[in-house]
């Protein structure tokens, strides 16, 4: 029977697909139904999983022979025993059988069990053997998370993503071909997950908690990127109203098709400059450069994440001129890496963080380990020689930081010049404001960068300190908050008062209904995913400077989010709407409905 999810609208457009459930988080342990047909598949995971953890201890036994007591390298021997209990393998076989429970489950309820029964024991030997089978549950957990993570297909079939979350890592192992939707439990729409579902132009649903226990992998399902939401096994009635909207967005593509080489211009002749943001080389293969004014946001660290190891120098350099030359002349503004946080880098150790967000991240790691920020600052100044790159520091909270990496800077353009290695000397550095505090020092460091870009999806997360990634809080995480809306003016009137250009970069900058507020706080470069360049070109070329002005004053003094909220409802959508003959809040991108 058709049955329909809510979450959070994370990427427009939909999609038709069976879904195929993933496991993407090695901190959470995979949850989800498994149908009668899928136990076989879920016994020969578990023989994998055996034979890997098997092949471990081993491995393990071997290196620590002769290091340590032959009784200690027997422990791992007990290990093995219980791995190989043919009870204990067919235990977690009924589980999943009887139970529906998928294997990561099943093992954890059969070592439940087998641990609470060595701990009643009343001998303290047989008592110890209960942590010997927890330790043996978490390793084959892990050994079966960690498998899962090496490939993201569905046997050449199209299929829709479904996991725990979408992690910025994994976009490197989906099947890009056969991709059609991404649904995950955890995430907001500003999430990292998020923003690369939409740079990849895939539609997808974020927060819906129990998609992984709804479901099973085959499970039909329309995944509906505008109104954030899902339905499992869609009746024959559901498959046609999705087909007629698909009709209907055509339609809309069409219209926006017809504005998207068109100036970026108000009807008044104020321009604004509309830029692209890039997560890798791959983005640029389908950029239309004709249609923007550069790239205002390349977020080098998603190239990083996707490796095995630290890119060299000389590979950095490939890189970044791959996407001077793909910009074709025009601005490219590289990001410095910005891991941490919610982007993890496989192979570079970071202590456990409680808080990670406010933790060693961007910048900050950068300027503890200086080679990273050393070499990558190097390659994009050789890549700089082809045009014009720009360099942005993510997660600056002082003006001390952006004079040590100036230093650097200038000591990178000073060994160039005496090596005689071709690079821009002027290159331009900038910093992200993201971080609150930088908000009220801002006048101390407009004098020694050459312009700012507004990071709002932390800058938001951190004003109204709520997780930009936690679905149970994504309400709250609203940009529309005029507190919000304020600081973004100053931000606006500081930069232009020292004379340097503000754009913003975060996902706001890409929400149409946010365009003429934007414009109207004075800001004239917005940074997006160009998936939502059209609708923004469009919405630029229809609101008057001084009418933007207008609902941008009018939207500050406001004393409420809801209110706000109001105001673009009825000043912007509606008008909007009737520009482009779409039922209000039809059109995918924002999210200015409530
Ligand atoms: C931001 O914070 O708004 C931003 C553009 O950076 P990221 O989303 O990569 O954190
Ligand atoms: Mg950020």
């Amino acid at each position: 029977m058709s049955r329909k999810l809510k979450g959070t609208a994370a990427a427009p457009g939909i999609a038709i697909a069976p879904v195929v459930h993933f496991h993407t988080t090695l901190d959470r342990i995979p949850t989800y139904k498994v149908g009668p047909d899928a136990v076989e598949g879920e016994k020969q995971r578990l023989s994998h999983a055996i034979a890997e953890v098997t092949k471990s201890l081993r491995a393990l036994q071997q290196e620590l022979t002769g290091q340590i007591a032959s009784n200690e390298v027997r422990i791992y021997d007990a290990q093995l025993a219980i791995l190989h209990d043919p009870t204990f393998r067919r235990d977690v076989e009924n589980e999943v059988g009887a139970h529906g429970v998928n294997l990561e489950v099943a093992l954890q309820r059969v070592v439940a069990r087998y641990e609470g029964v060595f701990a009643a024991m009343e001998s303290a030997t047989m008592r110890e053997r209960a942590a010997d089978v927890r330790d043996i549950g978490r390793q084959v957990v892990g050994a079966l998370v960690a498998t899962e993570r090496t490939k993201y297909t569905a046997n050449g079939q199209d299929y829709l993503f479904a996991a725990d979350e979408f992690l910025p890592s994994d976009a490197g192992i989906l099947d890009r071909k056969h991709i059609r939707g991404i649904v995950t439990a955890h995430g907001g729409k500003y999430s990292h997950g998020a923003i690369l579902a939409r740079s990849l132009g895939i539609p997808c649903v974020v927060g819906i908690e129990d998609v992984m226990l709804e479901s099973t992998s085959g499970t039909m399902a329309i995944v509906d990127g505008d109104a954030g939401q899902i339905i499992l096994e869609p009746s024959e009635e559901n498959r046609q109203h999705y087909e007629r909207l698909l009709g209907e967005q055509h339609a809309v593509e069409k219209r926006l098709a017809e504005v998207r080489l068109q100036p970026s211009v108000t009807p008044d002749g104020v321009h604004v400059r509309l830029l692209a943001n890039v997560e890798g080389v791959r983005d640029l293969q389908n950029l239309e450069t004709d249609a923007i004014a550069g790239i205002g946001l390349f977020r080098t660290e998603f190239a990083f994440m996707e490796r095995r190891q630290f890119p060299t120098e000389n590979e950095q350099v490939a890189m970044y001129r791959l996407a001077m030359e793909g910009a074709h002349g025009k601005p490219v503004t590289f990001r410095t890496l910005d891991v941490g946080g919610d982007k993890p880098l496989g192979y570079f150790r970071m202590p456990e963080e409680r808080n990670p967000v406010l933790g060693w991240r961007g910048i900050r790691l950068c300027l503890d380990w200086p080679d990273i920020l050393y070499t990558q600052m190097r390659a994009i100044l050789r890549a700089s020689a082809l045009g014009h790159a720009r360099i942005l520091l993510p997660m600056v909270t002082s003006r001390s930081e952006v004079v040590r990496c100036r230093e650097v800077l200038e000591q990178l353009v000073a060994d160039l010049r005496s090596t005689g290695v071709e690079h821009d000397p002027k290159i331009e550095l900038g910093v992200m404001v993201e971080v609150p505090v930088l908000v009220p020092v801002l006048p101390d460091i407009l004098p020694i960068v050459d312009f700012v870009s507004v990071g709002t999806n932390d800058l938001v997360q951190y004003l109204l300190a709520v997780d930009r990634d936690n679905q149970r809080v994504a309400k709250m995480y609203d940009p529309f908050h005029p507190g919000v809306l304020r600081v973004l003016q100053q931000i606006a009137q500081m930069a232009g008062a020292a004379g340097k250009s503000a754009s913003v970069c975060g996902e706001i900058a890409g929400d149409h209904w946010f365009t003429p507020i934007l414009v109207g706080l004075g800001y004239t470069e917005l940074s997006m995913a160009p998936v939502f360049l059209p609708r923004v070109k469009l919405m630029l070329r229809s609101f008057r400077a001084d009418e933007c002005r207008d609902l941008a004053l009018r939207a500050v003094s406001m004393q409420s989010t809801a209110a706000v909220r109001r105001l673009v409802q009825e000043e912007i959508q509606v008008r909007w709407a009737r520009f482009l003959g779409a039922p209000a809040g039809g059109v995918s991108g924002g999210e200015a409905k409530s």
